[in-house]
């Protein structure tokens, strides 16, 4: 999206604003697919971002969902998603959310424990079925370079890989759950390719010696995608291709393997499919220079996005990119703002020292990568301020259509 096609948003649907563009989203899929040469399915993780208007259009984009709560499989269910298509993950599944799971038809759910396996069994068997469960594994090692890192520690994820032997035992004495296969996650955010490749690997490694050890021919082995996107100033993105290039030969060798030629694999992602193809859009409301730094205060901030201002898992705050949506003028020098939010909290602070052209009361700002984890990774209830309305781009620059997308969560 160009900035004339951000300012038309804006112009129809005012600020704090969102916007989703699903010509990104198909492209960033369609270049998944194409890097590893169709080898992978695409999962959609639903928590990255849930919206309703979004999930609808995903039909014809990704083939599966990953939902991490009943409520998501709700939505998943309302926006048409067939329940045999979804996973459902998630460390702390209900013996109410598990049922109805059940009930409804999920294609999986990732036990993430022994415990979990045998009671998604005693829940199946009235129901006469025998549920398709993976085993999500908890590896020991994970290579360096993952914002967010599971590996060789104390997790509530998974089952230890040091003693998921016994657990797949286990498992397959229970009478009504099939064993279709295995799931790894264990950590996301990553922009090195070495480190990505090496962790699929290992994924590898993992899923052929249970299969082996305990004669499996599973039907579905999720790998948790890993892939970052370049939130901040010098971040370099990823060459899909080249990671492509160095995994493809791996899943080749494994599905040439008889264990493993009916097995689906699936690459499970949020932020690389939607993160980037989303912008946060916030205006000036009021500009002050204090003690030597020149602050925008904006019509949004904590409340809508969470992670930019440094809260959701990261140990420093780096800023996010941020561009005017107006055109800039030749000799608009740069100089840094300290960019903040509305609420009465010192910690809503959406960028510090953000090398802007001097910013007025009433322009508007774009932030990138705020398709993921935005708004409902946020405390939105917090100081009341109204929700943000949430639209889909569509079409292109030169003929932009803006689909509504606004939801309200019962505020
Ligand atoms: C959150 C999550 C994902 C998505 O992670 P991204 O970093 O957004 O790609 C995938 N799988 C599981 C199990 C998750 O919890």
């Amino acid at each position: 999206m160009n900035r004339e096609t951000l300012s038309a948003a804006v112009e129809q649907y005012g600020t704090p604003l969102y916007v989703y563009s699903l010509p990104e989203i198909r492209t960033r899929a369609q270049a998944i697919r194409r890097a590893f040469d169709d080898r992978f399915a695409i999962s959609y993780a639903v928590k990255a971002n849930p919206n309703p208007a979004l999930l609808r259009q995903l039909h014809d984009v990704v083939r599966h969902l990953d939902v991490s709560s009943l409520g998501e499989l709700k939505s998943a269910k309302a926006t048409g998603w067939p329940p045999e298509n979804i996973t459902f993950t998630g460390p702390g599944k209900t013996r109410h959310e598990l049922n109805e799971a059940v009930r409804l038809g999920i294609g999986a759910v990732i036990v993430e424990s022994l415990a979990e396996a045998a009671l998604v069994s005693e829940l199946s068997a009235p129901m006469g079925r025998r549920q398709r469960i993976l085993l999500r594994i908890a590896p020991q090692k994970l290579p360096p370079g993952f914002g967010v890192h599971m590996a060789g520690r104390p997790t509530q994820f998974g089952i230890d890989e040091e003693v998921v032997d016994d657990a797949v035992a286990q498992v397959l004495t229970f009478k009504h759950v099939e064993l279709a296969g295995f799931h790894i996650y264990a950590g996301t955010q990553c922009l090195k390719p070495d480190s990505i490749c090496e962790n699929y690997k290992n994924c590898v490694e993992i899923f052929r010696r249970l299969a082996d050890l305990h004669d499996l021919h599973p039907r579905m082995l999720v790998f948790g995608s890993s892939l970052g996107i370049p939130y901040h100033e010098g971040d370099v993105p990823l060459n899909l291709e080249e990671i492509g290039h160095r995994t493809t030969p791996l899943l080749n060798e494994l599905k040439s393997h008889p264990r493993f030629a009916a097995a689906g694999l699936l690459l499970e992602m949020g932020r690389y499919l939607v993160g980037e193809a989303g912008y946060y859009l916030t205006r000036v409301i009021r500009r002050k220079s204090s003690r030597g730094a020149e602050i925008a205060i904006m019509d949004g901030g904590l409340h809508h996005n969470l992670a930019a201002c440094g809260h959701l898992g990261s140990v420093i705050h780096r800023n996010y990119r941020f561009f005017p949506i107006k055109p800039l003028g030749a000799h608009d020098a740069e100089s840094p703002f300290e960019l903040v939010g509305p609420l009465c909290t010192s910690i809503d602070t959406l960028g510090h020292g953000v090398k802007l052209p001097s910013l007025q009361e009433g322009d508007v700002l774009a932030m990138q990568c705020a398709g993921a984890y935005g708004l409902t990774a946020s405390p939105m209830c917090f100081i009341s301020h109204p929700l943000p309305r949430e639209v889909l781009f569509e079409g292109s620059d030169a003929a932009p259509v803006f689909i509504d997308a606004s939801t309200r969560f019962g505020i």
